[in-house]
């Protein structure tokens, strides 16, 4: 934890640092953990969050709550062309098996026959994104001249045990869900609200989660034999 704060904020400190001294474009790739647990659904860009300072996630919470005001203050300062998107959950091909995330997770578990690992009873809700999709909505974002923050992600949203139902289904119908505790400050629902990128970037996902699945499937098929 202690690494992660330190490299939120002074990774990002030197960064932009050098962006200064080179006269760079500079992107952070931020997060929908700004808004932590939120009490406003779904969260647009101006909603200020809802996060515990001292819990377990705010280390990564806080870090990049730290970091885009660095980039403010390096924009008003320096007037540095910094961009800021809010990275909601994303998914696909070439994660790491050992990543711990949730989709990585349910797929390997399935793909070893083993039990599906809910944590808490499953009703929390996220919002899947597909890689691809993400990095064109980054790309566009690059070449605009928005500062941001600008919410990148899906809007399709799940609940946990609905994902793992549609895991199972796909590659083992006859695994178990097994209910484990619920990490500290785990966000009840999280959805972007994308009305800003829509408009400004002409920018929505176009894969949804039953085929980004089936691609995602296949690559980790390919790792675990
Ligand atoms: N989760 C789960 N089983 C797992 C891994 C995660 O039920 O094996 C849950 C986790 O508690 C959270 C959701 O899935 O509610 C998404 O977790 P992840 O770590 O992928 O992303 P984040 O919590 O950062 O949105």
């Amino acid at each position: 934890p202690i690494k992660t704060a330190k490299t939120s904020f002074i990774g990002t400190y030197n960064m932009l640092g050098l962006a200064k001294r080179v006269n760079a474009k500079f992107l952070l790739a931020s997060t929908s953990e700004v808004y932590g647990d939120p009490k406003v659904h779904p969260q647009p860009e101006d909603y200020w969050g809802s996060v515990n300072p001292i819990g377990i996630r705010s280390c990564y919470d806080e870090g990049k709550r730290i970091a885009e005001t660095l980039c403010f203050d390096y924009q008003r300062s320096h007037n540095l062309d910094i961009s800021i998107a809010r990275i909601f959950n994303t998914y696909g091909p070439n994660m790491a098996k050992e990543d711990g995330r949730v989709i990585s997770n349910f797929i390997v578990q399935a793909l070893e026959g083993k039990d599906l690992t809910i944590y808490g009873k499953g009703s929390q809700t996220r919002s899947f994104c597909y890689v691809d999709d993400l990095v064109l909505g980054l790309i566009k974002l690059m070449n605009s001249n928005i500062h941001g923050p600008v919410n990148i992600g899906s809007n399709q949203e799940f609940t946990i045990l609905e994902l793992a139902e549609l895991i199972r289904s796909k590659i083992n119908p006859s695994l178990k869900l097994i209910l484990k505790d619920l990490p500290e400050d785990d966000p009840k629902q999280r959805k972007p609200d994308l009305t800003l990128i829509k408009n400004k970037l002409n920018w929505e996902p176009t894969i949804n989660l039953n085929n980004g699945l089936d691609k995602t499937i296949q690559y980790f098929k390919m790792l675990v034999k």
